[in-house]
């Protein structure tokens, strides 16, 4: 079994690092990730050929001249380019097919210092004593501002409400084994929300608690627009409870209009026709509008569907810091206009 030669053999790491426009913030928190990486190379529970992978999700300030000159700087930075910027879980996505056949774990983990590295020595050890996902789960959220929180936690009890399985405060800091990843590559769809789809997959999988730091520098790149972009997303990729909802309160509609009628006619008998205008309009204005919001929200998932069926490439690659197939250290490797897809896998423009 692999699972017990990882546990006396250090197994080689990826630390799979999105990143969109972080030229502030990268300079301070790689040496961070490198001395963790080491630390835990020199406590055996890694080799030496682990790596820091930094996934340059299309940003347009200099975040790219930084990893690659980390990359020539040390061979344990590495790095990939996305041909323009697709959301953060397509370029976690990028990175973890990136690493999948060069290693046994992969740990994501934001770029701006706010996930603590000290957690990964935890989730190693958690994978070393059998299990395949571990997932880093915030412990206090005091450093966050009360909106972020509230609206944070409102989202997860809504997602489970949904019937989305999500690990609550679980963002994307997460350690997931090659069989995992194997697994994950099965899962075709492009409408990705990795939060979601993880627990899906099975295995076993525990928890290690983190603090959320302070972001160390630049800006958070999900202000409430983008935040409540991803919680659509979330829902509406896992979950067609929305759908149901919108059935029921079809009924509901159906039975209310009913009763409705059953007083109009007895109205008209009791001669109170011309009054009622107002009760009219009413009745109709809640009508259109109840009609519209569920045309809306089956609308998104004709919109989903017509993304899954296109089938686009869910990231396209297009510059490594190494050759495809071996680590080189020094000049970025220029692949351009190579579509990096996953065998037989299928894409397309969700973000
Ligand atoms: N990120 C990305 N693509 C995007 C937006 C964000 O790769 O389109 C990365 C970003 O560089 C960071 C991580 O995703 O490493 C989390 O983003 P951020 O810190 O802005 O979000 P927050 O922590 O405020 O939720
Ligand atoms: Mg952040």
């Amino acid at each position: 079994m692999k699972g017990e030669i990882m546990m006396t053999q250090p197994c080689v790491l990826y630390i799979i690092i999105p990143c969109y426009n972080e030229e502030s913030v990268l300079p301070l928190t790689a040496p961070v990730f490198l001395d963790k990486l080491r630390e835990m190379t020199e406590k055996k529970l890694i080799s030496d050929e682990s790596r820091i992978l930094f996934v340059n999700d299309g940003s347009w300030d200099g975040t790219w001249q930084i990893i690659s000159g980390l990359a020539r700087q040390d061979r344990h930075y590495i790095g990939i380019s996305q041909s323009r910027n697709r959301g953060h879980q397509n370029a976690v996505l990028a990175g973890l097919m990136e690493a999948k056949d060069r290693c046994d774990i992969t740990i994501s983990i934001d770029c701006d210092g706010q996930d603590d590295p000290n957690a990964m020595e935890e989730m190693v050890r958690q994978y070393r004593s059998g299990y395949e996902i571990v997932y880093g789960v915030r412990s206090r959220r005091e450093t966050d501002t009360f909106f972020k929180r509230f609206t944070a936690e409102s989202f997860y009890r809504l997602l489970s409400w949904m019937g989305v399985e999500v690990v609550f405060n679980h963002a994307d800091y997460r350690l997931i084994s090659n069989r995992v990843l194997n697994e994950l590559q099965g899962f075709r769809e492009v409408n990705i929300y990795l939060r979601g789809m993880i627990p899906l997959i099975g295995f076993r999988s525990t928890e290690v608690p983190y603090e959320r730091h302070e972001r160390l520098a630049g800006d958070s790149h999900y202000p409430l627009s983008k935040m409540l972009s991803l919680a659509f997303d979330g829902i509406t990729s896992l979950s067609v409870k929305p759908i149901r909802m919108i059935a029921s309160l079809g009924v509901f509609v159906s039975i209310l209009s009913f009763i409705l009628i059953i007083w109009c006619v007895a109205q008209y008998f009791l001669g109170n026709t011309v009054p009622g205008w107002s009760s009219l309009c009413a009745i109709v204005c809640f009508v259109g509008g109840i009609q519209l919001v569920s045309l809306g929200i089956i609308g998104e998932y004709i919109g989903k569907i017509y993304l899954e069926t296109k089938a686009r490439p869910r990231y396209i690659i297009s510059e490594r810091t190494y050759e495809d197939n071996e680590s080189v250290q020094g000049q970025p490797v220029s692949a351009k206009n190579q579509t990096d897809e996953m065998s037989g896998k299928r894409g397309g423009e969700a973000t």
